[in-house]
C-alpha cells in the first residue's frame, strides 16, 4: 500500500485516548440513488458505518462483492473522471463523494454501490454533504453497528458488524500530513504545483474559449463548513462541443441538464449557481482526487495545491510525484 501509515500513541491511558481520537464514522448507514454520469445505470449507494480505518468501496452486486480502496494505487483510470479498481471491483466517478467525505472528516466508512460507479446526482457534492449532514458522525465506536442496532449491510461482515474494533482507531488522532518541500508536475498545458503551508488551501485557474466561460479562478482555505457552502453544490460542466465525442466514446450515456451544466454559445444550460462555479466545480475535484492520498489513514493535509487547467489526470501526476520525492511528512509529531 502506497502513501502514509497509521499513527499509534499507545503509551497513554485507553480512557484519555479514546477522548482525543478524532477519528469519525457514520452515526448510522445512509443511501440514495441515482444515475451514474458516465454508464447511465440506476445505481444504488450506501453509506456505510465502518469499524477498520479508511474509505472502501463495495461492489454487492458482483459474486462475492469485492472491495476496493480509495487509495491512489487503485486508481486505473483519469479520463473525465476518476475510476478505482482492486481485482474484479471496478468503480468510477469517485470524486465528489470522497471529497464530502474527506473534508467531513469522515476516517471510517463503507460505500456499498450496486453498479460501476458513483451516483453522479444533480453534478455536484452538495447532496453528498446533506446526507453526511442528515445522519451524523460519531466516534467508530459509537455508531449503530456497535451499538446492536439492526445491521442491514447485504455485505457478508467483513466490516460493519465485524466484531473486533479496531483498537487502533480509537487510540490515535488523525495525522496531519505536510509538504516538506514544494513539488510540481506539468502535463500538457496542466500544471499542479503543492506547496508547504499551514493550512489546507486550493487555489484553481481555468480557462476557456471566452464564449463560455474565459478564465475563472478559486482561492480558499477549505474547512468543513467552506467546503458545504462554497465549493460542494458547484456542479460537473462540459461543453457543447464535447458531447458527441464523448457519447462516441460511450460515455457520459447518464448526462443530462439535470446532472450537468451544458456550455454552449448561448450560455449555460441552467442558471449559474455562483459566479466562478467552474473554477469551484474544478476546486472540488481537486479535493475529492487529493483525498486518495489519506482515505487510507484518515489523515489530514496541510499545504497549498496550485492547479491549473489541470484535471483527474494531473492530480494523478501530482500525487504520484509526492510520493516518489517521498515529500509527504507529518507535522503533528
Ligand atoms: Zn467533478
Amino acid at each position: 500500500m502506497q502513501g502514509p501509515g497509521r499513527v499509534v500513541l499507545g503509551f497513554l491511558p485507553a480512557i484519555q485516548i479514546m477522548q482525543t481520537s478524532d477519528f469519525q464514522t457514520l452515526r448510522a448507514p445512509v443511501e440514495t440513488r441515482g444515475v451514474g454520469l458516465h454508464s447511465g445505470a440506476m445505481i444504488r449507494a450506501r453509506l456505510l458505518p465502518r469499524d477498520e480505518i479508511g474509505i472502501v468501496v463495495t461492489r454487492v452486486d458482483l459474486p462475492g462483492a469485492p472491495d476496493v480502496a480509495a487509495t491512489l494505487s487503485c486508481v486505473t483510470g483519469t479520463t473525465h473522471a476518476t475510476t478505482l479498481q482492486f481485482g474484479e471491483a471496478r468503480v468510477s466517478t469517485t470524486e465528489h463523494l470522497l471529497a464530502a467525505l474527506w473534508t467531513s472528516g469522515i476516517t471510517h466508512c463503507r460505500i456499498e454501490l450496486d453498479g460501476p460507479e458513483v451516483p453522479i446526482l444533480d453534478g455536484s457534492a452538495a447532496d453528498w454533504c446533506r446526507l453526511l449532514q442528515a445522519v451524523g458522525t460519531c466516534a467508530p465506536n459509537e455508531s449503530q453497528v456497535n451499538q446492536g442496532a439492526p445491521n442491514e449491510s447485504s455485505h457478508d461482515g467483513k466490516a460493519p458488524g465485524a466484531d473486533a474494533l479496531d483498537a487502533e482507531s480509537l487510540r490515535a488522532r488523525r495525522t496531519v500530513w505536510g509538504l516538506r518541500e514544494p513539488v510540481w508536475i506539468a502535463q500538457g498545458d496542466a500544471f499542479v504545483l503543492g506547496l508547504p503551508h499551514p493550512e489546507l488551501r486550493v487555489s484553481v485557474a481555468v480557462e476557456y474559449a471566452p464564449v463560455y466561460v474565459g478564465r475563472q479562478s478559486f482561492d480558499a482555505v477549505i474547512t468543513r463548513q467552506f467546503f458545504e457552502r462554497e465549493i460542494a453544490p458547484a456542479r460537473t460542466f462540459t461543453l457543447l462541443e464535447w458531447l458527441e465525442p464523448l457519447r462516441a466514446q460511450g460515455l457520459i450515456r447518464g448526462g443530462s441538464v439535470d446532472n450537468a451544466v451544458v456550455l454552449g454559445a448561448d450560455g449555460p444550460s441552467s442558471p449559474w449557481r455562483f459566479a466562478d462555479e467552474v473554477a469551484r466545480h474544478k476546486t472540488l475535484d481537486v479535493l475529492g482526487d487529493i483525498a486518495l492520498l489519506f482515505s487510507a489513514d484518515g489523515g489530514r493535509l496541510h499545504a497549498h495545491l496550485v492547479a491549473t487547467r489541470a484535471g483527474h489526470g494531473a492530480h494523478r501526476l501530482w500525487m504520484e510525484e509526492c510520493l516518489r520525492r517521498d515529500a509527504l511528512v507529518r507535522l503533528d509529531e
